[in-house]
């Protein structure tokens, strides 16, 4: 089978003219890399939501203005100020000026997705322009004519075999042309076509959509560490790289919060058995991590991860004492609010539930519905704590080591701890604590457990 690789490039990795040059020689060194996918340059998504807020007087869209003007501009300038690339930035800042005009009006999820779509299409188109430029054929696709989601502004769900066929319709042809095909990650577009986006941190998602559809060999991850380490190195700097891992491991990580990876990333990648490698595009000689079905290695702990914006709920009715169906109601309130519920613990008398309190691109919190809790107190006592967040040691066949649970126990001995869950999976351990005290926690945990 003849190789494909998509390689996809994080905000850090395109948010200097210096940052892009290195992604740019990252990208060409692969001959297999046929689709380059990017994020918006750093910095720039975060501005755009807040212009998207509606929340900005025209002093300060004019000041947001600016700074987007100065952070395209000084690549542009790099690039010799070609009068192609100056000409499409301006004219997607009048468009965002407009924009955010119209969310002081009254907000949406849907414009929010409108105006943040801008940061990735001015990067990517840039960053084609510099293949060019550098003397490799590039051309730069709007990733909307393939990337179909549903209409969950902020946060939307795509139709993985609807993009399939969009894009061997569309983007195949182009794929086994001659030139690098430069697109957008994190943006896409409902049926009807409006402009969507996949929640923050989605370009992840995107480069993995897109390396299913296209079938592709290979998946590279290209961002600022030099890849998957056993903790963020931000919270312990002397972590380290994992040189591979399953993709179950991963999917662990990053779904306990190890932002390194969109939490849904792997999931097209284990639909086709794509593996997929995240490295650094600063320092791409300085190894990486690669995550895929099979490793040599299964050690007891693999990683420790931090996830922030949890709620605590304690549902308990002593009416639940020998009685049925107690769960069973309470889990069609939260499926009718449509809550996806992480964590369960259950006592005779009562129910913990953890949620995830985390924000859709729009930055607007998926809390707790009023209406929800009403009706659960209609017939249990309900208690909600928020504030909180989980500390997760993930590893393999950790049920089956002895002491694993007093271990872990006593580095966290000076913390209280909410609730602790395990079982339901070999490869998590999962304590919820005091926000405050999570990274503290954290710390001791991976020098008890990983430092060894
Ligand atoms: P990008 O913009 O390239 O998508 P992100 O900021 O989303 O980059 O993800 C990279 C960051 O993920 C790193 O800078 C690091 O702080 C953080 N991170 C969290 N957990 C881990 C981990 N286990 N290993 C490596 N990095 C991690
Ligand atoms: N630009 C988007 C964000 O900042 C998507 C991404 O970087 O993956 O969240
Ligand atoms: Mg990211």
């Amino acid at each position: 089978m003849k190789e494909l690789d998509i390689a996809k490039f994080g905000g850090t990795s395109v948010g200097t003219y210096e940052a892009m040059e290195s992604s740019y020689k990252v990208a060409v060194s692969n001959p297999a890399t046929r689709v380059v996918v990017a994020s918006a340059c750093s910095g720039v998504t975060n501005i755009l939501v807040e212009l998207a807020s509606g929340a900005c007087n025209a002093q300060k869209i004019d000041e947001n203005l600016g700074k987007l003007s100065d952070i395209h501009s000084q690549i542009i300038e790099k690039l010799g100020s070609p009068k192609e690339l100056s000409d499409f930035v301006q004219s997607h800042l009048k468009e965002i000026r407009n924009l955010a005009f119209e969310a002081n009006m009254g907000r949406s999820d849907e414009l929010t997705d409108r105006i943040v779509s801008n940061g990735e299409l001015m990067s990517t188109y840039i960053f084609a322009w510099m293949f060019n430029h550098f003397g490799t054929k590039a051309v730069w696709f709007d990733v909307r004519r393939v990337m179909r989601t549903d209409s969950q502004f902020g946060c939307a769900a795509p139709m993985p075999e609807v993009v399939r066929s969009l894009c061997q319709e569309q983007l195949t042809p182009l794929v086994s042309g001659d030139a690098i095909v430069v697109t957008q990650g994190f943006i896409a577009q409902n049926s009807v076509g409006q402009t969507t986006t996949l929640g923050r941190g989605g370009s992840d998602f995107s480069a993995a959509l897109l390396g299913e559809a296209l079938d592709a060999t290979s998946i590279s991850i290209w961002t600022d560490v030099p890849g998957v380490y056993t903790t963020d190195p931000r919270l312990v700097p002397h972590a380290k790289c994992i040189p591979e891992l399953t993709y179950n491991e991963a999917a662990e990580m990053a779904t306990f919060g190890a932002k390194i990876l969109h939490p849904s990333t792997l999931v097209p990648a284990v639909r086709r058995g794509i593996p997929v490698y995240v490295g650094s595009s600063r320092e791409p000689d300085k190894g990486g991590t690669w995550v895929r079905l099979k490793t040599e290695s299964h050690p007891a702990f693999r990683a420790v991860a931090l996830r922030k914006n949890q709620s605590l709920i304690v549902l308990s009715s002593p009416k639940m004492v020998g009685a049925s169906g107690f769960l069973a109601k309470v889990f069609e309130v939260f499926a009718r609010y449509k809550r996806s519920v992480d964590l369960v613990t259950t006592s005779e008398v009562s129910i913990a539930i953890t949620l995830d309190a985390g924000t859709n691109t729009s930055g607007v919190s998926h809390a707790i519905p009023d209406d929800m809790l009403e009706e659960l107190r209609g017939f249990c006592h309900v208690k909600v704590e928020s504030g909180l967040s989980l500390v997760a040691i993930i590893g393999n066949k950790m049920a089956d080591i002895p002491g694993l649970t007093s271990d872990a126990l006593s580095a966290i001995s000076d913390f209280p701890v909410k609730m602790i869950c395990y079982g339901a999976s070999s490869h998590n351990l999962c304590f919820l604590l005091n926000a405050d005290d999570a990274p503290e926690a954290l710390v001791k945990i991976h020098k008890h457990l990983l430092e060894k």
